[in-house]
């Protein structure tokens, strides 16, 4: 890998943290190589590659041995694991070593995903996760992700921060993983040092107090905030830890450390006490540049329930009753515990314990995703959507039929396919038992109904 000059300012604000020695170490350590990992997702059965090693601090992430081409990979679009750097999955430690309870989470800044899939396999069955992203375009591959995930426990939004104000005190945690000068990613992404400059760090900062000053209200008493960056410079860290205990009333959170991991913790003192801060140096773990924070809410803050809603009204969603979704959920293989909507004419279902936050969050929210659409019903019979296939539901009544990798690539590029042995009418197309999709065999020829915008173009 190329040397690239690093900004004297940037060199000295290290140094500063460092110390000149470690600084050396510092420095090596950002010209090699990044490691690759990944994370799997517990819900999808997947057998890992041979050769992995597990990140010490999480449960389902690995170190593979070299990075393979993950485009040409079935089970990677089948949303059996997702590209992850090492760091950033420390909030798998935090969430199973601190005993977080489960149920309501958003992720405020939360494309392309990463910290939503890991957020959704800890919650499971148990919790609903908002994931919000403000930028329209990376909404739209926040909610392929979220897709690919398969989980069922997700709300895709895309909003402004500013247009979660009347859900105050609502959310058990809240994660920002804050838009910052990447510091931590000049490794990965040598571009991200040239666009470094000072200003563009006080930048981050004030944006970050502008998104954190309304993320601060929304935990509900008891609750967490997680905050992270991918930066080393106190400014986007501590400082955002003293704004945030001046602006709302919190309390530190300290997280167990195994010594050789080699997780440096920081402590800011504030007018509250000390509150905690975890910074992963590149020449001390195996991940990429990274800082994450966790306060609790006090017992005594505010708090808001959605309260009992009356006839839900939207302008383009309709609730189905719960006979019903009772019905659609037998028809389909579960035990009824099912809220279906309608958009469209295509249904879609979520765990019904989430329904009264559901609906009160639908009245503040642009909705880009949420539950499991399934698709539409002609008379009887489904019209499935390919959602529904990447899903973890059930697809009772429906034909599966396995496809080896060069054809399981065919069916992904959306090519024309010619299998033999397929039964006729809609059938779900598997690799290694995950399944990628539908294809429709109408006897003289095979409909493939991949999305043509998630087709890869590689050959
Ligand atoms: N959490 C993501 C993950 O793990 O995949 C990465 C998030 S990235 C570090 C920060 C995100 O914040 C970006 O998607 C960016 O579009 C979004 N963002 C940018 N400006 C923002 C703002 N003013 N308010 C909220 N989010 C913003």
């Amino acid at each position: 890998m190329t040397t690239i000059q690093l900004p004297p300012a940037f060199e000295k604000q290290m140094i500063h943290l460092l110390g000149e020695e470690e600084y050396e170490e510092f420095r090596n350590a950002i010209d090699q190589e990044p490691r690759t990992s990944i994370r799997i997702n517990p819900f999808k059965q997947f057998s890992l590659p041979g050769n992995t090693e597990r990140i010490p601090w999480s449960v389902n992430g690995y170190f593979l041995e070299e990075r393979p081409s993950f485009t040409l990979d079935p089970a990677f679009h089948a949303g059996a694991y997702y590209v992850q750097e090492a760091s950033s999955m420390f909030i798998e430690h935090i969430l199973r070593s601190h005993e977080i309870p489960k149920g309501l989470y958003l992720d405020l800044a939360a494309a392309p995903g990463g910290k939503s899939t890991l957020l959704a396999s800890y919650l499971g069955a148990d919790g609903f996760l908002v994931a919000n992203e403000v930028i329209q375009a990376r909404a739209q591959v926040l909610k392929e992700n979220i897709i690919k995930w398969g989980l069922g426990n997700t709300l895709v939004s895309n909003n402004d921060p500013e247009h979660f104000e009347p859900l105050e005190g609502f959310f058990d945690l809240v994660l920002v993983d804050a838009p910052c000068s990447g510091e931590g990613m000049f490794r990965k992404d040598p571009q991200a040092r040239e666009e470094w400059s000072p200003d563009h760090v006080n930048l981050c900062s004030l944006r970050q107090k502008r998104i954190m000053d309304k993320a601060g209200a929304l935990v509900k008493a008891g609750g967490y905030l997680i905050y992270s960056t991918c930066t080393f410079n106190e400014s986007e860290n501590e400082e955002m830890i003293r704004f945030l205990t001046e602006e709302f009333s919190y309390e530190p959170v300290r997280i167990d450390l195994d010594p050789s991991w080699k997780i440096r913790e920081t402590q800011t003192q504030t007018e509250e006490g000390i509150f905690y801060g975890y910074r992963f140096y590149p020449h001390r773990v195996a991940g990429e540049g990274f800082f994450i924070t966790v306060l609790k809410r006090p017992e005594d803050a505010y708090s808001s329930e959605p309260g009992k809603t009356k006839e839900f009204k939207h302008p383009f969603l309709k609730a189905q009753s719960q006979r019903e979704s009772q019905d659609l959920d037998s028809e389909i293989g579960l035990d009824g515990n099912g809220q279906y909507y309608m958009l469209n004419d295509s249904y879609f279902r979520i765990d019904s314990q989430w329904k009264a936050y559901f609906e009160k969050l639908s009245q503040h929210l642009s909705i880009r995703y949420f539950g499991v659409e399934l698709g539409k019903k002609q008379k009887m019979d489904w019209i499935p959507s390919h959602e529904w296939a990447l899903s973890i539901l059930p697809k009772k009544g429906f034909l599966k039929f396995e496809l080896n990798k060069e054809q399981a690539l065919e069916f992904l590029r959306k090519n024309d396919l010619e299998l033999s042995g397929l039964p006729l009418g809609w059938v779900m197309v598997t690799y290694q038992n995950l399944p990628l999709g539908w294809v429709k065999n109408l006897g003289n020829r095979v409909n493939n109904y991949y999305p043509k915008e998630w087709r890869i173009r590689l050959v």
